[in-house]
């Protein structure tokens, strides 16, 4: 895991944005701060409504996408389910299994290699952590060969 981000700091980052801070918005923040798991937004609205279960789904969705927006959180694909959301500053990679379809973190300097090349041959920039890379995690390539 990169810095975990603390609530306050992303509070910090809302106001200098001039945002409103709204009970439900601080409910989203809390969960993505105290998550231990890529939380998709349906798992994060469990949780917020855990807090506070007047929070409409509808509300976590449109929290997610203005931090979204603000690069406070990001979101990857992590196969065909949703996406998954995790604050920013936990920057990095992801790849997922399609055995068991865990999906693990792997340090976005693993990329290094393959996004220079795309650069200088494609002039494509690659955008590490927005989707996974699939493949057999070490456990199911052994239960397979
Ligand atoms: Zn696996
Ligand atoms: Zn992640
Ligand atoms: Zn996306």
């Amino acid at each position: 895991m990169g810095t975990v981000q603390r609530s306050d700091e992303v509070l910090e980052a809302l106001r200098a944005h001039a945002k409103r801070i709204t009970a439900p918005k601080r409910a989203v923040i809390e969960v993505l701060v105290h998550a231990h798991d890529h939380l998709t937004a349906d798992e994060v609205t469990k949780q917020v409504q855990a807090l506070r279960p007047d929070v409409s789904p509808s509300t976590v969705y449109r929290i997610l996408e203005e931090l979204d927006d603000l690069d406070l959180v990001v979101h990857s694909h992590t196969g065909h389910g949703a996406a998954v959301y995790h604050l920013a500053g936990a920057s990095h990679s992801h790849v997922t299994c399609e055995g068991c379809h865990t999906t693990f973190e792997v340090p976005s300097e693993i990329y290094d290699r393959l996004a220079r090349e795309l650069l200088a041959t494609q002039g494509f920039e690659l955008n590490r952590h927005h989707v996974a890379l699939s493949g057999l995690c070490e456990h199911c390539r052994g239960s397979h060969s």
